[in-house]
């Protein structure tokens, strides 16, 4: 199928071919037609899916065929979504899609100062992309107002939910038109989420795509067994491979995030982190980096990573492996978009043997284990201490083991998988 048989008008398709798109994603031929009629729409589909666009482009088009002409631009259509990094993602692929349709857009979330987004908005535009915080609170000062709105977008809502961002919804909500088309996206339909899809949606129709297990099924995907204290060596020869242009790293909080990058640093490999306590422009900066390649290696933790969209990003390393199993599918979702070639890396050492293993269970698939790396798990079964001692961990400063195979071999030769 091709996006023409979609019925889409010309100055869409145009930039479509621009963007190099020639064929529909399932979300978006499932989700256009239904879109276009106005109908409300329940979305079942992750990040990766090619969702943005599957929203996108309707309401561009439903924008562009009802021309509305006032003085100044009124906001007629609102996407909420719960990060930063998200909320402009969208934003560019609006300004994308929309290049010749002669819409406008705008990005408005919190952390950076509101008095740009402010003047934006003073000016008039057709498509609003917020943050649930900065939009209540620009809307409560009086410089934005909702009435107009006529097709709303909630983005992510699981991720909402879990962020606690719920309340902020169900006061926005209350400021939206009653008329108005609705559409609600989430990876996960959990009882709250469908309670709370019941009280946006109207007769919705219903699209699901490739419940989080398939996805995944595109990503190769390695597990190095590694003492904790060896993971920055590991790291370091995993990045030998000249093959690895960029990568994304996971690391499970800020401060270790930074560790991580500066190790790197120290040796040679230009690295940046991307987390909560870096300024928006620092993260902002580190992120066009990493798309421009200047910067190899981006080590990000799970809240600032979410959305982060790098076009043909081929490796994601989890320098630490989540507690939360749903957490992998969405960090090893960062690759492999699309339809394109990901590969994904796990570090586990004896602790996290655990958290492997719920995440083997949620995506009913084991893990390839490479175990021909030079810094093999040796607290394979921690003794456990006397009970005097219990508490302390691993002190991390395990001695790595070369076993011959260092420089040797690629580092995904003859995968085992035994464990
Ligand atoms: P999303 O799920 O919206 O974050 O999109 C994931 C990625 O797929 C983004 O990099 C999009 O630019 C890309 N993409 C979306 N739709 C298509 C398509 N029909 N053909 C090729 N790439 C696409």
């Amino acid at each position: 199928m091709q996006f023409q048989s979609l019925n889409i008008i010309e100055p869409i398709l145009k930039s479509l071919k621009e963007e190099g798109y020639t064929t529909p994603t399932p979300i978006q031929a499932q989700a256009i037609p239904i879109v276009l009629q106005g109908t409300d729409l329940l979305g079942c589909a992750q990040t990766g899916t090619g969702k943005t666009a599957a929203f996108a482009i309707p309401i561009l088009q439903l924008l562009s065929a009802n021309k509305v002409y006032h003085r100044r631009k009124k906001i007629r259509s609102l996407i909420v979504t719960p990060t930063r990094e998200l909320a402009i993602q969208i934003g560019e692929s609006f300004t994308a899609y929309g290049r010749h349709t002669g819409l406008t857009n705008t990005v408005i979330f919190g952390g950076v100062g509101q008095n740009p987004q402010v003047n934006t908005l003073k000016n008039g535009v057709d498509i609003l992309i917020a943050t649930p915080g900065r939009l209540l609170d620009l809307m409560n000062q009086g410089h934005l107002s909702l009435k107009d709105v006529e097709i709303f977008v909630l983005d992510e809502a699981d991720r909402m939910l879990d962020m606690g961002f719920i309340h902020d919804v169900k006061k926005l909500l209350l400021a939206l038109p009653k008329k108005r088309q609705s559409l609600f996206f989430s990876a996960t339909m959990p009882p709250e989420i469908v309670k709370l899809a019941s009280t946006i949606l109207i007769n919705p129709s219903k699209v699901s795509v490739t419940p989080v297990s398939s996805t995944v099924d595109i990503i190769k995907q390695y597990v190095y067994f590694v003492d904790k204290g060896n993971k920055n060596l590991l790291l370091l020869e995993i990045l030998k491979d000249k093959n690895i242009k960029t990568a994304l790293v996971f690391s499970r909080t800020k401060h270790g995030a930074d560790k991580v990058v500066k190790f790197l640093l120290n040796h040679n490999i230009k690295a940046e982190a991307i987390h909560g306590n870096k300024a928006q422009n620092a993260r902002q900066r580190a992120l066009t980096n990493f798309k421009a390649q200047t910067t190899r290696i981006l080590v990000a933790t799970d809240i600032a990573a979410r959305g982060i969209d790098v076009d043909d990003l081929e490796y994601v390393i989890n320098y630490e492996m989540s507690n939360i199993p749903e957490t992998y599918v969405h960090r090893i979702g960062r690759t492999g978009r699309a339809g394109a070639k990901g590969t994904a890396i796990s570090f586990c050492d004896a602790e996290e043997k655990e958290y492997l293993r719920d995440v083997e269970k949620l995506i009913s698939k084991k893990l390839e284990v490479i175990d021909n790396h030079p810094f093999p798990l040796i607290d394979h079964n921690p003794v456990k201490a006397p009970k005097h001692q219990q508490g302390r961990r691993n002190t991390g400063h395990a001695r790595p083991k070369p076993n011959g195979n260092t420089g040797q071999k690629k580092w995904f030769d003859k995968p085992r998988t035994s464990r």
